[in-house]
């Protein structure tokens, strides 16, 4: 973590790399810190008075302005106006200073990265995209991964005179998402599939000694979905972002929060057998969704990859009574009617089976088109300092 951020840890916001931050005084201050500057986000530009914001956070009014006393030094709060009020003086409004803080997310796909700057708010800054070759081996995708960010942070932001990531004041560090298995926690990758060689390799590491900045490791299916939530897209409840580009996962968002699981390894999706003795999938195992799928997208019948990610979207929906199922990645943006009528033909005729009120769960595209898994990552950071305990 750079020394910025450290500060920043000391004074009431922290970013944390890892773990869960105990129960002391100073985790209390930051959380409530964390509350005051999710409700100054959520008010945008007009900002909100420490009495509404006292009222919101049931913190009491003074604990509230030593808050925002503490946010208006470190920049990330700033005087929006005044407001009349019944009675007494006009209130003080607060908002949040968007550009006071800045996080990168990249999308490691198998054939190409993205990476976007946000600023507080999760507007996009800047963003590059560059050819990949995931299995080309660790020297060389780090390489291209690294002169992405720090050329991407470098013009938007300016480095260090030494060229240094850490040396960009309002940078709180990397979120890089990829196709999973892997650890979220630990930041270690397990058995990619397509690239057994990246088994075991501790990516947040080994990326935050070259970067010098902090990093957090997510599954791209995850990172979708944190970044969904974050929007309100999937309503504050609960739904499966269904990823289908060149593997197929799931992101998970139960109650509000990401589903992770015990070992950060919920979501593979793409790896449910549903064809008993089926084809021969490239994670060892026969008849798994992924492969019926990709081999209708090869064969060139969408409409048929549709019905069979229908069938298990449905065993999803049924499993875990979610709200709705949103579709994304490269290959359901070349088709997206034909994957959001498949999937919801599927769907709808399990409902009437089933009788289920209110009818069939709602499908459709997700919004964000191809930088949603970049802008999520970047949520990865972000969603901490606002307090999201699935970050
Ligand atoms: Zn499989």
């Amino acid at each position: 973590m750079g020394g910025v951020n450290r500060t920043r840890a000391q004074s009431g916001v922290s970013v944390s790399t890892g773990g869960r931050a105990g129960a002391n005084l100073g985790a209390v201050r930051s959380h409530n810190a964390a509350l005051v500057l999710g409700l100054l986000r959520d008010a945008g530009a007009e900002g909100i008075s420490r009495l509404e914001l006292a009222e919101r956070t049931g913190l009491t009014p003074q604990a509230v302005s030593k808050i925002t006393a503490r946010l208006r030094e470190q920049g990330f709060a700033a005087q929006a106006g005044r407001r009349a009020s019944t009675g007494g003086k006009p209130r003080t409004v607060l908002r949040l200073v968007p550009e006071a803080g800045h996080a990168v997310g990249v999308h490691l796909d198998r054939d190409e990265l993205r990476a976007v700057l946000v600023d507080l708010d999760g507007a996009v800054v800047a963003q590059r995209r560059a050819e990949l070759d995931l299995g080309a081996g660790a020297t060389t995708v780090l390489g291209v991964l690294a002169r992405a960010v720090e050329e991407l942070v470098g013009q938007a932001l300016g480095l260090g005179d030494d060229g240094a990531l850490a040396g960009a004041a309002t940078l709180l560090g990397v979120g890089v998402a990829l196709p999973g298995p892997l650890d979220h926690v630990r930041g270690v990758l397990h058995r990619v599939t397509g690239f057994p060689e990246w088994d075991g390799f501790a990516l947040r590491d080994v990326l935050q000694a070259r970067l010098g900045v902090a990093v957090v490791v997510d599954k791209d299916t995850n990172a979708a979905a944190l970044g969904l939530s974050v929007r309100g897209e999937g309503g504050s409840g609960s739904f499966a972002y269904l990823h289908l580009g060149t593997g197929l996962g799931a992101g998970l968002v139960i109650g509000g929060s990401v589903h992770r699981g015990a070992r950060t390894g919920a979501g593979e999706f793409g790896h449910q057998v549903i064809q008993l003795d089926g084809p021969l999938c490239e994670c060892g195992n026969r008849g798994c969704v992924e492969v019926l799928c990709l081999g209708a997208v090869g064969r060139g019948e969408p409409a048929e990859a549709a019905r069979v990610l229908g069938v298990a979207a449905a065993n999803l929906v049924g499993l875990l009574d979610i709200d709705a199922v949103l579709l994304g990645g490269r290959t359901v943006a070349g088709a997206p009617q034909v994957y959001v009528r498949g999937v919801g033909d599927v769907l709808a005729a399990r409902a009437r089976r089933e009788g289920m009120p209110g009818g069939a769960v709602p499908v459709r595209v997700a919004q964000g088109g191809e930088g949603l898994v970049a802008e999520g990552a970047a949520q990865l950071l972000l969603g901490r300092l606002f307090g999201r305990g699935d970050a």
